[in-house]
C-alpha cells in the first residue's frame, strides 16, 4: 500500500468512525474470514439493569440487595454496576465491604456486616460447591432461557437469593450479522455467559456459532485455536477480558468506549456504538486496497 492511500483509507475511516492504528491494520483486515464477537457491551449496549430481585427461604428483596449491592461496589463489571444501582434505587445507603475480591468472568466476594458474601454465576455456586435450593435453580433457569444474566447471592454459604439482570441486544446487530454473512464470513458469538442464555442471543443475531462459557483466560487460546485451523481471524470487543483475544486475532478491534487494555490491544478503534461499523470496516479495507493495486 503506498503512503497516499493509506492516508485516504484513515481519513475515510475516521468518516465512518473507524480509528486506524497502525498500517498494517487494513492488509489484515482484507484477508479476514471469519468474524468473533464479543457478547457483553458488543453485541449489547452493556447497559444492564437488574430486572428482578427474588429471595430464597426466609430472606427479603432488601436483605439481597443490601449484601448484593454492598460487594459489587468494589467490583468493574458492567453487572455490578447493575446491581448496585439496583440496590442504591431501594436503599439510601450500602453497608462497607472488607476482603473484596473481583473473580473475573464468575462474580465477586468479600465480607459484609461480619458476613460472608459469595455474588455471581451459577458456575461459581457450584464451584464453591454452594449448593442450591429447587426455587433458586428455577429463577437460575428461567433467566438464562430468556438470555437474561441470573445473579446468584449467598450470605455465609447460604444462597440468600436471585436477581436477574438483564442487557440488550443493540437493534443495529442483526443487521451487522447479516451483512458480515452477505460477505461471505463466518461469524461466531464469543461469551463467558451461559450456554442457555449465550444461545438465546446468538439465535436473535443470527450468528454462524456460538462460543460461550469461555472464561476470560480462555478467549485468547479460542482465538489461537481458530487461527491454528487456518482460520483469518478478527476479533471485535470492548472488556478488560478481550485484551489478550484482540492482540492474538489477526485483526483486533476494539469498541471506543471500551476498557484501556481492550484500545491499546487493538489495530482498529470502532468510535460508533452501531455494530454495522464492523461490516465497514472490513469493506474499507477491501475498497482501499483495491485503489492502491
Ligand atoms: P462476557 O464475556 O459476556 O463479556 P464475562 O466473562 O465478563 O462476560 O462474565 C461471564 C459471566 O460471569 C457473566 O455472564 C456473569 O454470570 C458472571 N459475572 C462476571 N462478573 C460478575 C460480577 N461482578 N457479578 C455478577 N456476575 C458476574
Ligand atoms: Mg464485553
Amino acid at each position: 500500500a503506498t503512503p497516499t492511500a493509506l492516508m485516504a483509507g484513515v481519513g475515510r475511516g475516521a468518516q465512518l468512525g473507524i480509528l486506524i492504528k497502525g498500517p498494517d491494520a487494513l492488509e489484515a483486515s482484507r484477508r479476514v474470514d471469519t468474524v468473533v464477537l464479543d457478547k457483553t457491551g458488543t453485541v449489547t449496549t452493556g447497559r444492564m439493569t437488574v430486572t428482578g430481585c427474588h429471595p430464597v427461604a426466609a430472606r427479603t428483596a432488601g436483605e439481597v440487595l443490601w449484601f448484593a449491592g454492598a460487594v459489587e461496589a468494589g467490583s468493574e463489571h458492567a453487572i455490578a454496576a447493575a446491581v448496585v444501582a439496583g440496590a442504591r434505587a431501594e436503599m439510601a445507603e450500602l453497608p462497607e465491604v472488607t476482603a473484596f475480591q473481583a473473580l473475573p468472568g464468575l462474580g465477586a466476594q468479600g465480607e459484609v456486616d461480619g458476613r460472608e458474601v459469595v455474588v455471581g454465576s451459577a458456575r461459581l455456586f457450584a464451584e464453591r460447591a454452594i449448593e442450591l435450593p429447587a426455587e433458586a435453580t428455577a429463577r437460575v433457569d428461567a433467566a438464562h432461557a430468556e438470555g437474561a444474566v441470573p445473579v446468584l447471592v449467598a450470605v455465609d454459604r447460604e444462597v440468600a437469593g436471585v436477581m436477574v439482570v438483564r442487557d440488550v441486544v443493540k437493534p443495529s446487530a442483526r443487521a451487522a450479522v447479516t451483512a458480515l454473512r452477505e460477505m461471505g464470513l463466518r461469524t461466531v458469538l464469543l461469551t463467558g455467559d451461559h450456554e442457555t442464555a449465550a444461545r438465546a442471543v446468538g439465535a436473535e443475531i443470527g450468528v454462524d456459532e456460538v462460543r460461550a462459557g469461555v472464561l476470560p483466560a480462555e478467549k485468547a487460546r479460542e482465538i489461537e485455536a481458530m487461527r491454528a485451523a487456518g482460520a483469518r481471524v478478527a476479533m471485535v470487543g470492548d472488556g478488560v477480558n478481550d485484551g489478550p483475544a484482540l492482540a492474538t486475532a489477526d485483526l483486533g478491534m476494539a469498541m471506543a468506549h471500551g476498557s484501556d487494555i481492550a484500545l491499546r490491544s487493538a489495530d482498529l478503534v470502532l468510535v460508533r456504538e452501531d455494530l454495522r461499523v464492523v461490516p465497514d470496516a472490513i469493506r474499507l479495507a477491501t475498497g482501499t486496497l483495491r485503489v492502491i493495486r
